[in-house]
């Protein structure tokens, strides 16, 4: 009934009306058959036309009285006056009680705006696409300020890039899929300049029907934050790959010594065995086969000269980090080989314990020699003044762990008290001289390891050695067996 247009309305009343009239000439006073009608436009009329709706009603209880007023019957009378006050009776009380919910109503409405208004978040209401409110904030937060968005297409507000994303998700919703939705994306400005924003929308009862709410949280503060944090963490990023660098630097030219010397002796060999092949060619002393063979291990002097100098290089080269599959082993036994001259010339005895079937690492391969470097070169200085000097290498696979690819480089120098365990990644933390270290090796050392999500411990007892154990993630973790393989 309610849903009735005005002159559906207007008809369906008179009709009541009309046949009210009609009954009435055929049944005269006759209350029984006509009451009902009177009562069913009167009730109407009030719901429907309130102050109109009540006149009727006087009307009605007017005709109910009037043509019994001369009549004999005093009967009739009475019945008429009763239902005339009935008939006045039901259009006050209706009109009474449709004026409290319409105040009811409205109360409530206003609080809804003064809600809304007043609200934090921006907030908008929509219909098939159709904007039907905006509260201040919004229309503050993408620059329209007292203009009324009402009637406006959503996607106005929508950068263009999100629309279609933003469209699959309330095509989801339509589908019943999901109820509420509550995602990130850019919205535009009225000037056209994307923002941020955290939206949440949901189904609501808007006016009497159903209408969509969206909520709108600016995230440009956020975002900005967010960007300057990642612009920051990028510059540490590289101020600790120079720093790495430097510090590779400064080992080299410690290393640069040991080197010279390591490269003297495959020069000096190159010199005596071409000598050694003049002199025979000069005085025909010797074949040619031997001859060749001078010249053959000229050949392999050389090529152990420049893997010296390619190795030098490779270390002195910045790299940016490159991730990929690492076999441990082989990049420690690579960066003893590397030390070696140091070790030997140190009189160091390196024993190797490596596991035969290591998981392969996902690591930055320069990286992590950068850290076996660091342990290796502390352990030789460490047991410079030692009478024992033994260097012990080991490699073993934890199967299930959630760092099964562990390393332990364990030395028999002069170790550390065990406060100092402590201290040793602090940056700058030294008991070398200037001249050896920097304090940065072990700083830098936990830096790359963790990087690579991994752990590094340091364990030992002042006089009597040190153990540094490094502990990964392997590139598959899918476990396995843990044979020892021992190459001494
Ligand atoms: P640096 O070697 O330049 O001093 P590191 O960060 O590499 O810087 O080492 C910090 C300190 O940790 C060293 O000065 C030394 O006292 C101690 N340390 C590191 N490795 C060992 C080791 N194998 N044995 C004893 N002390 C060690």
């Amino acid at each position: 009934m309610d849903g009735l247009k005005k002159p559906l309305r207007v008809a369906f009343v008179a009709g009541l009306i009309l046949a009210y009239g009609l009954l009435a000439m055929r049944f005269g006073s006759c209350q029984a058959v006509t009451s009902p009608l009177a009562f069913g436009a009167v009730v109407l009329g009030v719901l429907w036309w309130e102050r109109r709706g009540v006149l009727m009603a006087g009307a009605f209880a007017a005709l109910s009285v009037v043509p019994h007023l001369g009549g004999a019957d005093a009967a009739d009378l009475w019945g008429g006056l009763a239902r005339a006050v009935s008939l006045l009776i039901v259009a006050f009380g209706l009109a009474e009680s449709k004026r409290l919910v319409v105040r009811a109503r409205r109360v409530s409405e206003r609080m809804y705006r003064d809600i809304m208004g007043k609200a934090l978040t921006g907030i908008f209401v929509y219909r098939g696409e159709k904007v039907l409110y905006a509260n201040s904030r919004f229309r503050a937060f993408l620059g329209y300020g007292d203009e009324d968005l009402t009637g406006l297409s959503l996607w106005k507000f929508f950068h263009e890039e999100e629309r279609p994303a933003v469209r699959a998700r309330l095509a989801e919703r339509d589908q019943g899929i999901v109820s509420d939705l509550h995602y990130e994306c850019r919205l535009v400005s009225k000037h056209g300049h994307p923002v941020w924003a955290d939206v949440v929308s949901s189904v609501m009862e808007h006016e009497g029907e159903p209408a969509i709410l969206v909520s709108v949280y600016d995230l440009t503060e956020r975002k900005d934050v967010e960007e300057k944090r990642q612009e920051l963490s990028l510059l540490a990023l590289k101020q600790e790959e120079q720093l790495v660098h430097s510090t590779r630097l400064a080992e080299m030219g410690e290393m640069a010594a040991s080197i010279g010397h390591e490269l003297n002796q495959p020069l000096t060999g190159i010199k005596n065995y071409a000598k050694n092949a003049a002199y025979m060619i000069e005085e025909g002393a010797g074949d040619l086969s031997e001859v060749k063979g001078n010249l053959d291990l000229i050949s392999s002097q050389v090529d152990r000269a420049s893997r010296i100098i390619g190795q030098m290089r490779q270390l002195a080269r910045r790299s940016e980090r490159q991730f990929a599959p690492v076999e441990i082993n082989q990049k420690l036994r690579e960066t003893v080989e590397f030390v070696m001259p140091q070790l030997r010339l140190s009189g160091v005895e390196v024993s190797f314990h490596l596991a035969g079937d290591l998981p392969e690492v996902m690591g930055d391969s320069v990286r992590l020699e950068q850290v076996f470097l660091n342990l290796l070169t502390n352990a030789r200085q460490a047991m410079e003044d030692m009478q024992e000097r033994r260097l012990t290498i080991v490699s073993r696979h934890e199967a299930g762990a959630e760092r099964p690819v562990v390393v332990e480089i364990a030395d028999t120098g002069k170790g550390f008290p065990r406060e100092t365990a402590e201290k040793l990644f602090t940056p700058f933390f030294s008991t070398k001289q200037a001249r050896h270290g920097t304090g940065l090796g072990l700083s830098i050392s936990l830096s790359i390891v963790k990087d690579h999500k991994g752990t590094i411990e340091a364990a030992g007892t002042e006089g009597r050695g040190a153990r540094f154990t490094v502990r990964l993630p392997a590139v598959h973790q899918d476990g396995g067996a843990n044979p020892q393989e021992s190459v001494a």
